[in-house]
């Protein structure tokens, strides 16, 4: 059965591992439900980084996908030894794909802990800022720094789509959450633009949690969410524990969007354990396209898939081996097979969620930068290592420091340890010397710094790094350490 939309070219990418049996067994399953796509098929993974490709992401699968804007992709693996870099990592970069969208939804006859609760949530990832910048330095040859980057152009843009989703889906709350009590500046960025940008979105109920709550209350009461927005790192955390709840990887899928890409796969990797066996479970993938399709406007395709996916499991005459017992399962194919004997069937006990298309006005690229109107620099962090004790290493800094900066503390590890505050924790060689202005209104001008680095180098002190003490408006622009007043 054709359905009219618009006929759409899609790039595949099979991937790795249970990859290309997965993404064999969704192309019949899609070709059956009578979706109108030309699949333009690209390598990417392991097969690629073999040949001596850094990135496992070859020119011509870029150009296919950014012809395209959209692309159904199998998991990629990256084999050890070759590369530093993920190659979905690349893809979500190179393509801006901000957004990871990954629904939990509870499914007939898959035993999870949680069956029979109503599961129905999506968590909205935050997918290319955060810890995933990957940005790391060596500090010392015993410490490593990495660099948490949020953004204010970020949050809005990933905190807009939840609300968005929330809005297509039909749904009443969106809950924010963050680790904004510890990380105020980085974290508290996402709590703050959520709060700003729910004054947007009246008809809809909003709340902020910490996320280790949040783990908490996803094991205790999970039918409680409905959208879940969240950054990079804790959203990779998190949206692993929903897919758990019903019923674990072979059933969990997403999408990785942008403002003109949309990349669909699974949540599950290359699962090498079984692959070339043709007993993976390609649900998740399939899933993924249902989830496609909607986006290419073949939302009839896209139904009678779900439908017929949920009278599959249902009636559980046919499941892969991660669904039932061994000696009843049946392999990739035939339960593809099942699927498609089942399409044009609806569960007469299961509803599938009706959905409005994805509005993503609201989400522009050419958002400005926030301005202030004041800015000045009150002083510097200078991170210096040294196998000297605090007293020591404040000692030698205080009789460094010039007329216009003094030495307000040293904080190891974000605690103050000079001045001395309560017992001293155990030191690493890596301090962090914060400097500031001894006049208030004055202002640490680039000169008085590298005035200060040149004394502290002449003196043999070895700096890493330096970080400006800005104010915004006459506010503070950065933390303070535990103890610091
Ligand atoms: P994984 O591939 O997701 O597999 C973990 C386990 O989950 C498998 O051993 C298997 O369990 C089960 N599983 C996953 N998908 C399944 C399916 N469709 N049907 C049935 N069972 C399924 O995780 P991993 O072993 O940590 O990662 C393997 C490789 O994939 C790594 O190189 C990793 O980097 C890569 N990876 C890629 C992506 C991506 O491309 N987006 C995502 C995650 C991981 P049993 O062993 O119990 O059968």
């Amino acid at each position: 059965m054709n359905e009219s939309h618009p006929a759409a070219t899609v790039t595949l990418i099979p991937g790795d591992g249970i990859g290309p049996e997965c993404i064999a067994a969704v192309r019949r399953v899609i070709a059956a439900a009578g979706a109108e796509i030309t699949w333009e098929e690209c390598e990417a993974g392991a097969a690629v980084f073999r040949k001596g490709d850094p990135t496992g992401v070859p020119r011509e699968t870029i150009d296919s996908i950014q012809r395209n804007g959209v692309a159904l992709k199998g998991p990629l693996e990256t084999p050890v030894g070759y590369g530093e870099r993920s190659a979905n990592v690349t893809l979500r970069g190179v393509f801006e794909l901000y957004g990871n969208i990954r629904p939990t939804r509870e499914l007939p006859g898959v035993q999870a802990v949680f069956a029979g609760r109503q599961i129905d949530l999506v968590v909205v990832r935050e997918n290319v800022e955060d810890l995933y910048a990957g940005i790391e330095h060596m500090q010392t040859p015993g410490v490593a720094q990495g660099l948490k980057l949020i953004t204010r152009k970020g949050c809005e843009k990933i905190v807009r789509l939840a609300f968005e989703i929330a809005r297509s889906e039909g749904r009443a709350k969106v809950t924010c959450s963050t680790k904004s009590n510890i990380m105020k500046l980085t974290e508290g960025l996402l709590k703050r633009t959520f709060e700003e940008i729910a004054a947007e979105y009246p008809d809809i109920r909003t709340e902020h949690l910490i996320i280790d709550n949040l783990a908490h209350q996803l094991v205790r009461w999970p039918e409680q969410y409905e959208v879940i927005v969240t950054t990079n790192l804790n959203g990779d955390i998190i949206s692993d524990l929903t897919s758990g709840l019903t019923g674990g990887l072979g059933l969990a899928a997403s999408a990785n969007v942008g403002r003109d890409v949309a990349i669909f796969e699974a949540v599950h990797g290359s699962a090498p354990g079984i692959a070339l066996r043709g007993v993976a479970n390609p649900t998740a993938l399939l899933l993924s396209a249902v989830m496609l399709l909607r986006h290419i406007g073949a939302s009839a395709a896209a139904d009678r898939i779900e439908h017929a996916i949920v009278v599959t499991l249902e009636e559980g005459r046919k499941l892969t081996p991660d669904l039932t017992l061994q000696e009843h399962a049946v392999t990739t194919d035939e339960y593809a097979d099942e699927i498609i004997r089942n399409l044009g069937r609806q569960s007469p006990h299961w509803r599938i969620r009706e959905r409005r298309p994805l509005s993503l006005a609201g989400v522009s690229a050419r958002t400005p930068p926030l301005r202030v109107d004041r800015r000045r620099v009150v002083g510097v962090d200078v991170f210096i290592e040294a196998e000297a004790g605090a007293a020591e290493l404040g000692a030698a800094l205080e009789r460094l420091t010039g007329a216009e900066l003094r030495l307000k503390m040293i904080s190891n590890r974000g605690t103050r340890v000079y001045p001395p505050f309560g017992r001293q924790p155990d030191c690493p060689d890596h301090w962090c010397c914060r400097f500031v202005l001894r006049a208030p209104q004055g202002e640490a001008h680039d000169g008085l710094i590298v005035d200060l680095l040149g004394r502290l180098s002449s003196a043999g002190i070895r700096w890493m790094h330096v970080e400006k003490l800005q104010d915004f408006d006459g506010v503070p622009a950065f933390s303070k350490a535990q103890g610091e007043t």
